[in-house]
């Protein structure tokens, strides 16, 4: 055995969020029970149903049914994807907890890799993709603009080209489960907690089956997210550009000035008339637009609602509530 491992086999927990996944499940399935039987550790699978409207729920109950360690928590509704990681990392129990994409585009066959790297002390181990050629040129297009913005406006580094898929140790799941915010980028507040990160390259095969659950206008809205909840960047921003307006109006009025009293020669002025006020207002609408987003943002906040209602609960144990909440675990 290598001297460099410092931490016991973990109990794995794979959390996988499901939205309509029906057609990709059982490709899935089979290829996390043979991962999980080469955990020497013991592991365990929870399925996250995000209010699906085929027969996911269905296909990972019958799958529990087969083999127990496969378990499934039903949303009320659709709550979102970063809804349905946090209900997973609720619920999971494991040493070391790895969450995933359920289109086999994360590949369980990584999660081996991941846990070697945990197990030499790395509390973070994300999957990095070291291509991204089967995605669309939208896509990666899109991500590259979200990373550079990102990355000029905030001060936690997001690394490019790094999803969802990742191992983390009980601690940072445990940092993870205090931050109840609700427009949460997730990967964003793995970075926050901080913890010893490492990486690990892999790559990105298209989706196995399906369609994507995420059209770009939820992908901007979660791009919206990111930079609000880690940056106020766009309120200097809408300040900055408030200022300039100002300074350029200043020095047209005295230009004006100038024309009217020096040089004695009124000025017809429709055509400035009509710029300045296009100018002016263009300029108050944005910064309202800027401040409005976090206006709204703080009224979601202050609500104060769960981040998820739980239907119901398929692991075996004996049911203890019917309805249980988002709201943080109780910690002392
Ligand atoms: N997903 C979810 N809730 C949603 C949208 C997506 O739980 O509202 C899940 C989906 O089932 C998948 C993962 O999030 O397991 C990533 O979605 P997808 O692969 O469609 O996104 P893409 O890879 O196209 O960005
Ligand atoms: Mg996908």
């Amino acid at each position: 055995m290598n001297e460099t491992v410092v931490r016991p086999d973990p109990r794995v927990s794979i959390v996988i969020p499901v939205f309509n996944e029906e057609v990709v499940l059982p490709l899935l399935l089979p290829r996390v029970r043979a991962v999980m039987d080469a955990l020497p550790g013991g592991a365990e699978v929870w399925f996250v149903d995000d209010g699906s409207r085929d027969a996911t729920a269905q296909v990972i109950e019958q799958a529990h049914r087969a083999d127990a360690r496969i378990k499934l928590v039903q949303f009320s509704r659709n709550f979102g994807h970063p809804a349905a990681i946090t209900a997973g990392l609720d619920c999971a129990q494991g040493d070391a907890v790895i969450l995933m994409d359920a289109d086999l585009q994360d590949p369980p066959e990584l999660i081996p890799e991941m846990v070697a790297l945990y197990r030499r002390g790395f509390d973070v181990v994300q999957a990095r993709r070291s291509s991204r050629e089967k995605e669309s040129l939208f896509k990666r297009v899109t991500a590259w603009a979200f990373y550079r913005i990102m990355g000029a406006l905030t001060n936690h580094e997001i690394e490019a080209n790094v999803g969802e898929f990742r191992l983390m140790s009980r601690a940072v799941v445990e940092a993870l489960g205090q931050l109840r915010e609700r427009h949460r980028l997730v990967r964003g507040l793995v970075s926050w907690v901080g913890f010893s990160h490492t990486t690990v390259d892999f790559v990105r095969p298209g989706r196995a089956a399906g369609e994507t659950k995420y059209p770009p206008l939820k992908m901007l809205r979660l791009s919206a997210d990111g930079l609000t909840s880690f940056s106020t960047a766009p309120l200097r921003i809408a300040s900055l550009l408030g200022l300039c307006g100002l300074l350029g109006g200043l020095a047209y009025a005295a230009y004006a000035v100038y024309v009217r009293y020096w040089l004695g020669r009124a000025v017809p002025g429709w055509t400035s008339l009509v710029i300045i006020n296009v100018f002016f207002s263009s300029i108050v609408l944005v910064c309202l637009g800027f401040v409005g987003e976090y206006v709204g943002r703080i009224f979601e906040e202050v609500k104060r609602r769960p981040l998820y209602l739980i239907r119901r609960k398929v692991d075996g144990a004996p049911a203890a509530s019917d309805a249980e909440s988002g709201r943080a675990p109780e910690r002392r």
